[in-house]
């Protein structure tokens, strides 16, 4: 059944809160009942590692960070099976969805097990179980996608987190060639949007960040027909790009109070928000911001494994790939770099890469 070679020991990395990166010595897990070992190709930098994880241990609940390996946005290809997998063998190049719920309560019945409610069961990759940043991750069998020969491992590690998560927007709140979209915040996650927003047929797309070069890349990439600088002005510039009445559909991935209310005040009459930038606070006025306007604000948090799966589907198909927005790879043994980088914000998406996934 082992493909592997029989290495005694792995490499991984933790993150203390301090702002580093620390490299430890592991033994290599064994699959148990229902579970797989991933040789790990790719290994992305999500922004809420930065923000609950490396650079002070904030998080609590289902973003509590426990110590494990780092890395929940991993991509791999398996290597050895435990006893009663039923889909997936060795060989076979997966993503893994990055929690994996208990699988049988009502969230995780819908394929949302970010939403999983049982405290005992409930355990996120890189947060309470070890996850990507290391030679190997143990997984289970029922946590992973199917990657598709046309995407890379890169691409794949992106869809378990980012794309997923701007895509899961993106369908509540229906974006299509009648629309102009504004993205408030053009980290990975906006640009993730902005790229899913022009294969579902935006005719316009408006991109608004404070850091000039995250709207320089947007440009360059194609993924923004007009970028704007962040500003007590954006409500009027946004307003001034649309006729005087504002985007059809807005899409906050900031998480910050005035890209919130430019999102919900730059959008016209009858048009949909989502909020997918997490943290922080927002103020508004309910009656002339929202309720006159017949506007509606939806909540969304990451994706499910069903749309994970509908997902790199339509990437092949519109031969989008996520690996585009990766502006630097770093190999693990320089994991302490990858995260200072994008803890600066002045990169695109970071990746830690293993074997044929580096330059
Ligand atoms: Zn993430
Ligand atoms: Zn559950």
């Amino acid at each position: 059944m082992s493909q592997r070679n029989t290495e005694a020991e792995m490499q991984g990395a933790v993150l203390p809160g301090n702002s580093t990166a620390e490299i430890r010595s592991y033994p290599v897990p064994e699959p148990g009942w229902g579970q797989v070992l991933l040789r790990m190709k790719s290994s992305t930098i999500c922004g809420s590692d930065i923000r609950a994880i490396y650079r002070e241990h904030l998080g609590i609940g289902p973003e509590g960070y426990q110590g494990v390996i780092a890395g929940h946005e991993p991509c791999g290809q398996i290597v050895d099976t435990g006893p009663g997998c039923r889909r997936f063998g060795p060989g076979d190049r997966v993503i893994v969805y990055h929690i994996s719920g208990c699988g049988l309560c009502y969230d995780c019945r819908r394929g949302y097990m970010i939403s999983c409610t049982s405290e005992q069961h409930r355990r996120a990759y890189g947060w309470q179980r070890d996850g990507g940043m290391a030679d190997y991750l143990l997984a289970e069998e029922k946590d992973l996608v199917s990657l598709p020969d046309a995407l890379s491992y890169t691409d794949g590690a992106q869809v378990a987190c980012g794309f997923g998560t701007a895509y899961e927007g993106l369908q509540k709140i229906g974006v299509s060639g009648d629309d102009a979209v504004l993205i408030t915040g053009l980290g990975p996650v906006g640009l993730a949007a902005a790229a899913l927003c022009r294969k579902l047929g935006a005719n316009r797309i408006f991109g608004i960040d404070v850091l000039p070069g995250r709207l320089q890349l947007a440009r360059e990439l194609g993924l923004c027909d007009e970028t704007v600088p962040g500003g007590p002005e954006n409500v009027s510039d946004i307003l001034t790009l649309t006729a005087g009445r504002g985007v059809e559909r807005a899409v906050e991935c900031s998480g910050q109070a005035e890209a919130r209310v430019t999102a919900i005040r730059a959008t016209r009459r009858w048009g949909r928000i989502v909020l997918l930038g997490e943290g922080g606070t927002v103020q508004f006025q309910p009656s002339p911001d929202l309720m006159h306007d017949q506007k509606t604000i939806y909540g969304s948090w990451v994706t499910s494994i069903w749309r994970m799966e509908e997902l790199v589907e339509r990437l092949v198909r519109w031969q989008l790939f996520p690996s585009s927005l990766v502006t630097h790879r770093f190999p693990l043994a320089r994991v302490d770099e990858a995260y200072a980088l994008m803890a600066s914000g002045r990169c695109g998406k970071v990746a830690v890469c293993f074997d044929e996934e580096l330059p």
